[in-house]
């Protein structure tokens, strides 16, 4: 099957029909994003890179300074990172009740600040940090001002590093750096402190994973969005998907691993704004 473009109206229409049976589930990835601003490090045009290693984060206080080092610049140049028509689109049609939820492998928070309510995170969100020793969760910007307070000036001297594409920044001479940790609630703590995000070589929590099967189970097709389908749990929910006989859409900007399946009923080929907001109007919910 050779995809459709994004803005084409046949792709709009055949997308729409997915939707007579009732309402959809969604897949984000990060493709959704790149109209944010925030780079793809899968997709095409973006060099290569290491994902954080966790097991390096755990054993090496150099790696956590370098970690958080780079986390307070990324912090300051990601301020004006907001949502875009496609998360917009997504969460009207949610209000509307044409899906009954979103599931992204996003981190950054862009479906819940553009309205949705109904959001599985699989792989966690990067603005919450949560202590290793008592399970305090504490917001980014929490653990960012106490950075601040534990480094002096040394946001000012770097805040023209080069960021890199998950939000993070190449920040040199960090061996001085300070690494915040927990505060406690009620008594003090000093525990380890770690973004809540599921990083390469962790598991997605159980509990997450039979949140977002529940919406495929509820769904009456599967869109996928802004994803390669290079992650393994976005594979398994295809299959739960496949097993239950529903249609599947996949939009996005470059092949998938499941482009030439059976089960792909729509491919969309193109930008995820575009196509979101053609469904939406076709849909009649007005962005
Ligand atoms: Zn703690």
């Amino acid at each position: 099957m050779s995809p459709l473009q994004a803005g084409e109206p046949q792709a709009t229409a055949e997308l729409a029909r997915l939707f007579a049976e009732g309402p959809a589930a969604v897949l984000t990835g990060a493709g959704i994003s790149t109209d944010s601003g925030i780079p793809d490090y899968r997709g095409a045009g973006t060099p290569p890179r290491t994902p954080m290693s966790i097991a390096q984060f755990m054993d090496n206080e150099a790696y956590r300074r370098r970690f958080w080092a780079g986390a307070r610049i990324g912090f300051l140049r990601s301020s004006g990172v907001a949502p875009n028509a496609g998360h917009l689109a997504l969460a009207r049609l949610e209000a509307a009740g044409r899906i009954g939820g979103v599931i992204t492998q996003n981190v950054d928070d862009l479906h819940r600040r553009s309205g949705s309510r109904t959001v599985v995170e699989l792989h966690g969100n990067g603005r919450v940090i949560r202590c290793l020793r008592c399970g305090a969760r504490w917001s980014r910007a929490d653990v960012l001002g106490w950075f601040d307070d534990l480094n002096p000036g040394f946001a000012e001297r770097n805040a023209h590093a080069e960021i890199a594409p998950d939000g993070d920044a190449r920040v040199s001479g960090t061996e001085r750096v300070v690494v915040p940790s927990c505060p406690g609630r009620g008594a003090p703590c000093g525990g380890l402190l770690r973004p809540d995000v599921v990083y390469f070589g962790e598991t997605v929590p159980p509990a997450v994973f039979s949140a977002a099967e529940t919406l495929v189970r509820d769904a009456s097709a599967l869109l996928l969005v802004g994803t390669s389908l290079a992650v393994n749990t976005g594979m398994r929910l295809l299959h739960r998907a496949e097993r239950r006989g529903i249609p599947i859409a996949v939009i996005n900007r470059g092949p998938t691993a499941v482009d030439r399946r059976d089960s792909v009923a729509v491919r969309i080929e193109g930008g995820t704004s575009e196509t979101l907001s053609a469904l939406a109007s076709a849909l009649d919910v007005r962005v």
